[in-house]
Formats: C-alpha cells, structure tokens, sequence
C-alpha cells in the first residue's frame, strides 16, 4: 500500500563496521528505510506530532516533526515566556 513515509532515526549495526544511523519508515507493515541520512532532506514524511506531510530539510532529528510543530518546541516556549516577562 503505498503511503507518505512517516522516518525515524535508529541505529543499527552493519557488519564489521561502527553503529550507525539510518532514517526509518515506522508505519506497520513497511520496511523502507534510507541507508544514508544525507537521503532525508527533500523528502516527504509524516510529522510525529501533528500527523500532517511535510518536506524534510534537514537529518538533525531523532523523529520527523514539521515546521509548524517545532514551533511548539520547548525553546520557543521558553522564548514566550521570557517576553511575557519582559526579559526579551
Ligand atoms: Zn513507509
Ligand atoms: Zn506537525
């Protein structure tokens, strides 16, 4: 069935070789998987949280979430708060 891959890092561990990480599909029932993390940006993948496609830009993350919802991360939070109280 095809569908919009929803990636996850994981490492796993080739043969003879380091541990490393590859960009994972983590839909049931599907094994694709990008065996280079260079491979993610550009590519369509369902974001974590809200559950929405999104384009992929960069491989620094450990699950797929879109623009919108890292800007509902932890920092931005913190960056709110610091301007309610006039920090900032
Ligand atoms: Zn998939
Ligand atoms: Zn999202």
């Amino acid at each position: 069935m095809k569908h919009i891959h929803k990636y996850r890092r994981i490492n796993i561990a080739s043969k003879g070789k380091e541990k490393y990480n590859v960009f994972k599909c983590m839909e049931p029932d599907c094994n694709h998987y990008l065996p280079q993390e260079n491979l993610i940006i550009g590519r369509k993948s369902i974001c974590f949280s809200c559950g929405n496609s999104f384009i992929v830009k960069t491989k620094n993350f450990a699950k797929a979430v879109c623009e919108d919802c890292k800007g509902h991360s932890l920092e931005s939070k913190v960056e709110d708060i610091l301007k309610d109280i006039g920090v900032i």
